[in-house]
């Protein structure tokens, strides 16, 4: 062979490797596209669902409205997905998130599949909501209830507490500050109810740690229940979300696990992803400030007082705490705060 034959044949095989790389970039930029697009209507859907969380009921309300926020989830979902008039894939796609977490003020509900035995002797799936559970902790002194805001629930199980109930329910910064609790104090300085930035990170790492292990649990168990929906992936929960979640833990929140979803040209990528999103971001809760002869009311946003008064002050508020801060009682409408000692409102 020559010379010049020899740079025809690299040519050939250059040109050759040029195209084949050519074209995998494309299908690889082309997955990549389909990637950011699941990750959108996702993050949407599950930001739709949230807002809708953060409209409804005010700071406090006891009860959630969480199928309609389910809902509001699936919905978005499939009509970004193109699905919405397609029960099959729905119901298909469905199958692909096997957890999601709704988290109130005190407590937090489970949404999952759960497996039953009919008349018939065959098992079938179907999903269901959990009870409320409770943001437990335990340490050697007390048992916890935490919630979203300052309330805690404390059972005195050492009865280290000078009260004659063994179950106290307060705004934790009151073990800083009541009589009651002083020989608590001195004995006990070092408890983080009485550090604040120790209280929060006590509570945060208490709560997340126990919705990782929820989820670890439902996600794994969810398994079986794909394989008899003819799924073969493994479902298993990805740890280490302690520092997104943590700024969701302000307020109520959900938090959707969407695992082994096939995508690509040949549906041999799986696509991996937990969405969250937290009603604070969406929306600050608001409070306005009154004045009220010799001392402050606040109330939340909404409050049917606020229309027949003309003594709101034009600065507004988006904690109780704050307004505490701005020495401000709280009315009705707020379920726990501070309320109008009776001597003043005598007066
Ligand atoms: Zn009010």
């Amino acid at each position: 062979m020559k010379v010049y034959h020899y740079t025809l044949l690299f040519l050939i095989f250059f040109l050759a490797v040029i195209i084949k790389t050519d074209m995998s970039i494309g299908r690889l930029k082309s997955i990549e596209n389909e990637k950011t697009e699941l990750t959108k209507k996702l993050t949407a859907a599950t930001s739709d669902a949230v807002e809708f969380l953060a409209a409804s009921g005010v700071y406090g309300e006891s009860s959630i409205r969480k199928d309609e926020i389910k809902d509001i989830f699936f919905t978005s979902f499939y009509s970004s997905m193109g699905i919405i008039s397609d029960p099959n894939a729905q119901a298909e796609l469905e199958m692909y998130i096997p957890v999601i977490l709704l988290c109130d003020y005190d407590g937090y509900y489970v949404y999952y599949y759960d497996t039953f035995t009919a008349e018939d002797g065959y098992t079938y799936s179907k999903r269901i909501w959990s009870e409320k559970m409770p943001y437990y902790y335990r340490d050697d002194y007390f048992i916890y209830r935490f919630t979203l805001s300052d309330r805690v629930i404390i059972y005195d199980i050492n009865e280290l507490l000078p009260l004659p109930v063994d179950v106290i329910e307060a705004d934790y910064h009151e073990f800083q500050k009541d009589d009651r609790y002083t020989l608590f104090r001195l004995h006990h300085s070092d408890h983080f109810l009485f550090d604040d930035d120790k209280y929060e990170l006590v509570k945060k790492g208490a709560i997340i740690n126990q919705l990782e292990n929820v989820l670890s649990y439902y996600t794994s168990r969810h398994n079986s229940i794909a394989r008899m929906n003819g799924i073969s992936y493994n479902f298993s929960f990805p740890s280490g979300l302690e520092e997104e979640w943590a700024g969701y833990m302000d307020d109520r929140n959900m938090l959707v696990v969407f695992q082994g979803y096939p995508y690509g040209a040949d549906r041999d990528y799986t696509f991996n992803k937990i969405a969250s999103a937290g009603a604070n971001i969406i929306k600050k809760p608001v409070y306005y400030v009154e004045k009220k002869g010799w001392y402050h009311l606040a109330h939340i946003k909404g409050c049917p007082k606020l229309e027949n008064s003309i003594a709101i002050l034009d600065k507004t508020f988006d904690s109780i705490e704050a307004c505490a801060k701005a020495g401000a009682y709280c009315d009705d409408c707020i379920e726990y705060g501070a309320r109008v000692p009776e001597l003043i409102t005598e007066y």
